[in-house]
């Protein structure tokens, strides 16, 4: 029941390891998972335990002394890490020769250069070959789809098959992979059983590795258009009519999820359909709701009257669209309306057509939405929409999540507009963009190390992905 949510289980349900959004929008700060055991100690059972407590007076001068050993060492304790690269570069394209980058906690304490940046005492870890840039965002991920590629068996019926139990853990590959690629955080759009919610607590807690991930739940879908994710059927994320749509928005709310998908149009998989679903008052409806209660919503569409419709009901992006008209397009600008084009994931389709058993009147299919698709990119980027980098990733196309940095080149972005779509548009798309997809002090240590320059040649981003550090731990190594 969305109205008895406090302010409070919102946090705690939707928290992504440093802020939560409340309803209004602002951004609150967050203990980091680490210093919550930290936390607790404090408050509660201390190592004696509640029955042999120690007497009063033995604890506060155990805490004094506590106090005066902490504010004895420095604050430069072994937390610290400098990180020297040769050159580091900024979502903006701004770029900074031998860079420093000095990571307190899971944060940045400051970004420098020079041997007078490394604080005296600092854990080096010397990156000075490569280059240093933001860990990116993904802005369209599906992360629980997982595929162990057993030889007779298909992807989708796998899915549909396992239990989402199991599922959670398997999917740990995907993560790993999503990492590997320098995919920090992910906007994870769509999942059944909530095991998409399952792995962004698991993550935050620190019992799996992974992205930070912002998570959708179950996507609203009408009757007609089934959203192929395995479950009960009807799915619950089914929704016909204003009431429906409004029901299943607030059920996804109350769940726990950080952010609304819907399915405005049929097209999916080899399916590349574009056919609108939801009406307009139903967006408008999945819109209103969402934003009561301080969510964004993403709305799939593959045609253009979706499109069209998604971007008058408000919905923060739009994804996949192709062929759309002029007049979207001019407000997309005007609303500051996010494209998310995953051109990338057709081809990812086309590249594993024997994966998922595609025959090639399926592939001609593919071929003919993905220059469709690219042109419509292409357009997007000449009028100035506000783009955001979406893999839409499935199955084995984690680790391949970055691929769409290339064809917005191709549709003639600058590298560093291009890198921008992958970190500082994703924040902002994600409402973060105070916490993430910049290197600044405060902003989350989520930081990679590439081979080669991402600002002259943009393939060092996608596959020079050498170091990945993620909230101040490093989760990927690979220099030698
Ligand atoms: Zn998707």
């Amino acid at each position: 029941m969305p109205r008895s949510i406090t302010l409070g289980s919102l946090c705690t349900r939707s928290q992504q390891g440093g802020g939560c959004r409340s309803p209004r929008g602002r951004v609150r700060s967050w203990p980091s998972p680490r210093s919550r055991p930290h936390h607790k100690a404090e408050r509660s059972e201390g190592p004696w335990g509640r029955a042999l407590e120690p007497p009063r007076h033995l604890c506060r001068a155990f805490l004094i002394l506590l106090s005066a050993a902490l504010l004895h060492w420095s604050p430069l304790g072994a937390q610290v890490k400098a990180l020297r690269f040769g050159k580091l570069i900024d979502g903006s394209g701004r770029s900074l020769a031998d860079a420093v980058v000095v990571v307190e906690g899971d944060r940045i304490k400051s970004v420098g250069a020079g041997d007078a940046a490394v604080p005296a005492g600092a854990l080096v870890i010397d990156l000075r070959r490569f280059t240093g840039m933001p860990g990116m965002i993904d802005a369209h991920t599906h992360m629980t789809f997982y595929w162990d590629r057993t030889p007779g068996t298909r992807p989708w019926a796998q899915l549909a098959e396992r239990p989402a139990t199991e599922t959670v853990f398997l999917a740990q590959e995907n993560a790993r992979r999503t990492l590997e690629s320098g995919v920090t955080t992910v906007r994870d759009l769509g999942a059944s059983d909530y095991a998409d919610i399952a792995m962004r607590n698991l993550i935050n807690r620190g019992a799996m590795v992974g992205p930070r991930m912002f998570v959708a739940g179950y996507g609203l879908s009408v009757s007609s258009a089934p959203t192929r994710a395995a479950g009960p059927q009807p799915a619950p994320g089914r929704a016909d009519g204003v009431a429906e749509v409004m029901r299943v928005v607030r059920e996804q709310v109350a769940a726990g999820v950080d952010v609304i998908k819907m399915y405005g149009s049929t097209g999916s998989d080899q399916d590349v359909t574009g056919f609108q679903t939801f009406t307009f008052e139903e967006m408008k409806a999945a819109v209103d709701v969402a934003h009561k209660f301080g969510k964004t919503i993403a709305i799939h569409s593959y045609g253009p009257d979706g499109a069209r419709d998604a971007t008058r009901a408000g919905a923060e992006s739009v994804e996949h669209a192709t062929d759309m008209d002029d007049e979207t397009i001019a407000e997309m600008v005007r609303r500051g309306t996010f494209y998310v084009p995953t051109v990338d994931h057709n081809r990812y389709y086309v590249d594993a057509r024997d994966e998922f058993g595609y025959g090639p009147a399926v592939v001609e299919r593919l071929n003919d939405y993905i220059r469709r698709n690219f042109e419509t990119m292409r357009k997007a980027v000449k009028a100035g929409v506000r783009i955001a980098m979406g893999s839409d990733a499935v199955f084995t196309g984690f680790g391949q999540n970055t691929g769409e940095l290339e064809w917005l080149v191709k549709a003639g972005m600058t590298p560093a507009q291009a890198l921008a779509t992958a970190t500082t548009n994703g924040a902002a798309l994600l409402h973060m963009e105070h916490s993430l997809g910049s290197l600044a002090p405060g902003y989350y240590a989520d930081i990679v190390a590439v081979e080669g320059d991402p600002l002259q040649d943009i393939h060092a981003a996608i596959r020079g992905v050498r170091w990945v550090m993620k909230g101040g731990e490093v989760v990927v190594d690979k220099r030698k």
